[in-house]
């Protein structure tokens, strides 16, 4: 092999990341469920995209397994998830995974099932689905679980596993947030029940360096643009809290395997910052009042890399 061809073979393959996508209901009809909807037809566009553009439709273990090689990504690679387990999944997108081949995870929401709830999945069809794909765990109440006291959390979660258990036969290894919110202690809870995995709908790519507890994925519906979805990169970030100056928070980071001399960061809606970068390393104040019980940073590129990072008050 000529020495400039494996150059260019080698940069590709350095360039290869995870998609994990986060679906809901398929061709429903009702305006109001537009933003979670998904016709089949643009499902199974989605699906052929992926297949003839070189994608390998992974299983949601197999993207753990690779994440926690920590081995850099060498193919593009895409995952299906779907969220609550509505009935026109195992009607509609059920049997298209199906008939391609495709792996997913559903996650289930447990007191829809246990409560016989009329758009949702019953435990005999999400037991069916279980033979073709993987099953996780979307809590039991589908609150948001930041607003849960600790007792709460406990007991959400608690009914849930023993719930999905006892129904399906199988333990939860994957857990995925209701409405993708969570905090630290959330986290922490969550993680105590001995998940693989935990996702969330932080948009971006996954990466050897993403965090197998707060897994990227990237929310789709039909309205949304799924080429450009999958044009996001992951971006490299670790930062933390430093010290305290004058009331404000100093937050140091770093930036890895990425040259150009600035970033963007999203605070909140009125508080976006371009941030310079000084050898990939970075520092900027946060006001601690400015802050919400769920606060991210949002960590950003011109060339759309994107890394979300949770932040919170002590
Ligand atoms: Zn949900």
């Amino acid at each position: 092999m000529k020495p400039l061809l494996a150059l260019s073979l080698f940069c590709c393959s350095l360039f290869a990341d995870g998609y994990v996508f986060c679906y809901h209901r398929f061709d429903d009809p009702k305006p109001k469920h537009k933003a979670m909807n998904i016709s089949s037809e643009k499902f199974t566009e989605h699906l052929n995209y992926l297949s003839s553009n070189g994608y390998k439709m992974e299983p949601l273990s197999k993207v753990v397994a690779n994440v926690k090689s920590k081995k850099p990504y060498r193919e593009k690679t895409a995952t299906i998830t779907v969220d609550d387990a509505y009935k026109s999944f195992y009607d509609h997108a059920f049997p298209i995974l199906k008939a391609k081949k495709i792996p997913f995870t559903l996650f289930v929401y447990v007191e829809a099932i246990k409560g016989g709830y009329k758009d949702f999945m019953t435990w005999e069809q999400i037991k069916e689905v279980a033979k073709y794909g993987e099953i996780g765990l979307h809590s039991y109440a589908h609150k948001d679980l930041t607003k849960m006291s600790p007792e709460e959390l406990q007991k959400d979660t608690a009914d849930s596993f023993e719930i999905f258990t006892k129904m399906t036969g199988q333990k939860p290894k994957y857990y995925a947030y209701p409405f993708g919110h969570y905090n630290k202690a959330v986290q922490a809870k969550i993680k105590s029940f001995g998940f693989e995995s935990i996702v969330t709908v932080d948009a971006g790519a996954v990466n050897e360096n993403s965090d197998v507890f707060s897994l990227e994925r990237i929310a789709m519906s039909g309205n949304d643009d799924f080429k450009l979805a999958l044009g996001v990169k992951p971006l490299d970030v670790s930062m933390e809290k430093v010290a305290i100056k004058d009331g404000q928070w100093v937050i140091k980071g770093n930036v890895q395997n990425f040259d150009k001399k600035e970033i963007k960061l999203y605070v909140n809606k009125k508080d976006k910052r371009v941030l310079e970068l000084n050898n990939s390393s970075f520092e900027t104040l946060i006001d601690p009042s400015k802050i919400n019980s769920k606060q991210k940073l949002i960590f950003s590129t011109d060339d759309h890399r994107y890394r979300a990072k949770l932040i919170e008050k002590d």
